[in-house]
């Protein structure tokens, strides 16, 4: 059941474990700014979840995970059921005690990670197949079994397993194959969840990017009524401006009343743009993936850390920035962490990566939160032009598929 109740100026809607409040939409573009209330706390969309593949971030511990502010992140059902496996997520209680992590997970269904991962792995209608990598045996992923395994992970957002085909398959009759097939899994996922009090699942929209079999797929997965509803299988090669019309065809036809989420993206402009175009949700391993190699995302663009030129930059990462690297130490005399200290051991010390992937995580936690104020105000527009305007001084070099994209959606980037 899906009961809507209108207030004040917020439109709320609720299922067992989920509860939407949509605060604010822009009244240029399609950005929406809302909360949502899962069984461990609220999160302020729109929002970036980080990735904790092994349950947890490479490099930082759930403390330092929450001081960036983070109240949702990702673990991958794949790595979790390999390692340390279901018995041992039943008998502590599932992955919110395993990892010591008291707010919000969300974890996919393992398929994409393996048919990303496992080259052998083939897809059939009963699930996928594919080879133990710990010793070649035969194993199959079913709909029924990323659902046991995620209601053992006990996370509060789960997946449905679905047909994943990178977009840029030529081949249209495999891709029909797999968003049809994706609806059938869809309702054998919610036919085997046990946990739907407190856990909920998201549907996968498929369709490559053939706008009219994305919208049929819109069509389905919206009939069954799920919590929440994620954009797949895209960031997966395609032309940014194919993205970008996928995501709109999308989001046109979606409910208000349900999160949004885009699976698989992380750069800062992509984000910035989705948010345009009525997304809310996205997850992205770049990020952390990038400070591992001695990068620094920032209002800027990126800065790598090795070069030569901050061996003696006594300055924060970035300044002004928050995060328990950048910011000031309070007392006298004290001197915070300076880019000439990541540069020494940057990409070669540890200490270095766990430095940045703090940066980097707050750096994009918060930039969703002030693109979320910018929302609430009114004021969305603005904050891109802004956003576009820092990360490329030249407007000459601004990407010409973000200023179609954002001017589909009433922001023209080129206006003086
Ligand atoms: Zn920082």
């Amino acid at each position: 059941m899906w009961p809507v109740r209108r207030m004040a100026s917020t439109m709320s809607a609720s299922s067992a474990a989920l509860r939407f409040d949509l605060i604010a939409k822009c009244s240029t573009t399609r950005a929406r700014a809302s909360v949502m209330t899962l069984p461990h706390g609220p999160v302020n969309l729109p929002l970036f979840m980080p990735v904790a593949t092994q349950a947890s971030l490479k490099g930082i511990t759930p403390e330092q995970l929450e001081d960036t502010g983070c109240r949702l992140c990702l673990n991958n059902t794949y790595h979790l059921g390999l390692k340390p496996g279901q018995e041992v997520l039943d008998a502590v209680g599932g992955a919110h005690k395993l990892q010591g992590w008291k707010h919000n997970i969300l974890t996919d269904s393992g398929g994409f990670q393996m048919v990303s991962l496992l080259k052998l792995a083939t897809v059939t209608e009963e699930g996928v197949r594919f080879l133990s990598p710990h010793d070649g045996t035969p194993m199959l992923l079913t709909p029924e079994h990323s659902i046991s395994l995620q209601n053992s992970i006990g996370s509060d957002i789960i997946m449905q397993l679905d047909d994943v085909l990178v977009t840029t398959s030529p081949d249209l009759a495999r891709m029909r194959e797999a968003m049809e097939r994706s609806v059938r899994w869809l309702d054998r996922c919610i036919a085997a969840h046990k946990n739907p009090h407190s856990q909920n699942m998201f549907c996968i929209i498929q369709g490559g990017l053939d706008l009219d079999m994305r919208r049929e797929c819109c069509r389905e997965m919206v009939a069954r009524d799920t919590p929440g509803i994620a954009i797949g299988g895209l960031s997966g090669g395609e032309a940014k401006d194919d993205f970008c019309r996928v995501v709109a065809a999308c989001t046109e036809q979606l409910p208000d009343l349900k999160p949004r989420y885009v699976m698989g993206i992380g750069y800062p402009e992509d984000l910035v743009v989705s948010v345009a175009l009525g997304a809310d949700m996205f997850d992205c391993v770049w990020p952390t993936r990038t400070a591992r190699f001695g990068n620094a995302i920032t209002k800027h663009g990126m800065l790598n850390m090795k070069r030569e030129m901050f061996a003696a930059d006594f300055g924060p990462i970035e300044e002004g920035c928050g995060c328990a690297c950048c910011r000031p130490i309070e007392e006298e005399g004290a001197m915070g962490i300076t880019r000439a200290f990541v540069h020494h051991n940057a990409a070669k010390e540890t200490v270095a990566a766990h430095l940045l992937t703090i940066h980097n995580v707050y750096y994009q936690l918060n930039l969703m939160r002030e693109a979320r104020e910018a929302i609430i105000e009114d004021k969305y527009p603005a904050f891109v032009k802004e956003f576009f305007a820092r990360l490329y001084p030249d407007r000459q070099s601004f990407p010409s598929w973000a200023v179609s994209a954002l001017r589909g959606v009433g922001i023209d980037l080129l206006e003086t």
